[in-house]
């Protein structure tokens, strides 16, 4: 057995590796029942305090207020795409979109079915290097909602504070940057985050929503992608993923414990300003976004002789730096640090890429 790699994957992403030697000591047994958590049925009272914990445990980390409901829900990220449009439209026929890269794209192409889209912004014209002024954007008055993704997974582009978009409510893709740095819920009508980049193993997706924000849906709108059901049913109108929520219960102990997220800001901060220090420094690799948007959670970059990228990842691979790869569709080079990197990780992929600056030169 070997966890002597380290994975810079996007995701399914690394966990800490306290949470998998706690899941693997208790994976037969778990509190003595004899039984594993995947073997408890979800509405014994045994699931209910795994479940309930870990809905507190994040409230506590998020400060979520009472009047927001939090769902752990099935399937991943994609599916809100066309589940938020059914819930928050509500007799409204439009829906504001900052354009920002691939993510909010995706967001748009399926929101599209159900209603106009206005594109308050977008980021083509710089290549998904930049976020426009915030001057400069459409916001409509009419719009049901505003969505945007707070951190652009393939591209590298990360909001350092939230938008500005007054009365409508605004709704956060936080995939990828949930627990990474503390955030005020209260400006949120809705956030959702799919659970396999910083939360725990795929097939989940935590939505927190304002309950005044929920009404009736779309008159063709299954029952299961109901938010205002699901949040009645306390998201168990059918078998929830069980063992993925109690999965997210250990990260949102182990965040707790890490001193809550904003001890992770910092340290996230301080891991990738490390690479970021070292891209800039060089004449070797280069990082082309705008340094007041770079994702502190996905570092894209690429070596200025392209013709290296194949070497540079098989030598990183057999020097234990897996998934460096850039996305299919970016290309490059692609560093996901999210909580569950270490520090010295970092510094050993730096490490490596100043050794292997070195040799090439
Ligand atoms: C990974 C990701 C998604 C897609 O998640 P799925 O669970 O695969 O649907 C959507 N948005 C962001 C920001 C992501 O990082």
């Amino acid at each position: 057995m070997s966890r002597s790699i380290l994975n810079f994957g996007a995701g399914p992403a690394m966990l800490p590796e306290a949470i998998m030697l706690q899941a693997q000591s208790e994976l037969l047994d778990w509190q003595a029942t004899g039984k594993s958590v995947m073997e408890i049925g979800h509405r014994t009272d045994d699931f209910k305090s795994i479940a309930e914990h870990a809905e507190q445990s994040l409230r506590d980390i998020l400060n979520i207020p009472d009047d927001y409901h939090v769902l752990f829900l099935a399937a991943g990220a994609t599916q809100q795409f066309s589940v938020i449009p059914m819930n928050l439209l509500q007799g409204k026929t439009s829906a504001d979109y900052l354009h920002t890269g691939i993510w909010s794209a995706k967001a748009m192409q399926l929101a599209k079915r159900y209603c106009d889209i206005n594109v308050v912004c977008s980021s083509e014209q710089s290549n998904f290097t930049t976020i426009s002024d915030a001057n400069d954007w459409q916001l409509a008055a009419k719009a049901a909602y505003v969505h945007y993704t707070d951190n652009e997974t393939i591209g590298g582009l990360e909001f350092h504070s939230v938008p500005e978009v007054g009365t409508v409510p605004l709704v956060s893709d936080m995939t990828s940057s949930i627990l990474s740095k503390p955030i005020d819920v209260s400006r949120f009508g809705l956030i959702f985050a799919a659970a396999q980049k910083n939360i725990g193993p795929a097939g989940m997706t935590v939505v927190i929503v304002h309950k005044e924000l929920l009404g009736d849906v779309l008159p063709f709108t299954p029952d299961l992608f109901d938010y205002r059901l699901q949040a009645k049913e306390k998201s168990m109108m059918n078998t929830p993923p069980t063992f993925n929520w109690y999965m997210a219960g250990l990260m949102f102990d182990w965040v707790k414990q890490q001193g809550g997220v904003t001890e992770l800001e910092k340290l996230n901060q301080r891991k990738s300003s490390l690479l970021y220090d070292f891209i800039d420094a060089s004449s070797f690799y280069k990082n082309n976004i705008d340094a007041a948007c770079r994702s502190r959670m996905n570092v894209v970059f690429s070596l200025i002789d392209e013709n290296l990228t194949d070497d540079f990842l098989k030598l990183a691979e057999s020097n234990g730096l897996h998934a460096l790869k850039g996305h299919r569709l970016a290309g490059g080079m692609r560093a996901s640090l999210y909580n569950a990197m270490p520090e010295s990780g970092v510094e050993q992929l730096v490490d490596f890429m100043r050794e292997f600056e070195r040799t090439q030169c």
